[in-house]
């Protein structure tokens, strides 16, 4: 038997885009993208930010706020970074990590050998949670 379909109440029109931007931290975006997307709970997302999970929770509130305002006033979004926000590289031919802050270009070589080898190892780039095989899977995470 097909479902009836209720009549929902909304009171509001869909927006107009307006030129006007509200800002977004990245850490804001990767909270949304961790508990949003990925689908992570507060406390692995948390870690997986080296954040501790209140922290997370206060990011990701205030990151779902704007994203609200931003779809239902229809404004744009500009990303903001930081330098709180750090990158973690690793180099293949050391095995050196390093952190380097946010916003200041990909290093040209690793500090401890001069090698151009390396690559970016950030936690939570593609490590999922094993269990059901992650809705967004591998491929997106460059947009993310
Ligand atoms: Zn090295």
């Amino acid at each position: 038997m097909p479902r009836r379909k209720r009549r929902r109440w909304v009171f509001l029109d869909p927006p107009e885009i307006k030129p006007s931007e509200i800002e977004v931290s990245l850490d804001e975006l990767e909270a949304l993208r961790l508990a949003d997307i990925e689908g992570l709970n507060q406390s692995d997302a948390a870690r997986i930010m080296g954040v501790s999970q209140p922290t997370f929770h206060r990011i990701l509130r205030s990151a779902r706020r704007k994203a609200g305002i931003a779809l239902v006033g229809g404004f744009r979004v500009k990303i903001t970074g930081g330098e709180h926000i750090m990158r973690k590289f690793r180099c293949f031919d050391c095995g050196t990590e390093w952190e380097e802050p946010f916003g200041t270009g990909r290093p040209d070589t690793c500090p401890k050998c001069s090698s151009p080898n390396f690559c970016r190892v950030d936690a939570g780039k593609g490590r999922g949670k094993g269990g059901k095989g992650g809705g967004m899977g591998k491929g997106s995470g460059g947009r993310w």
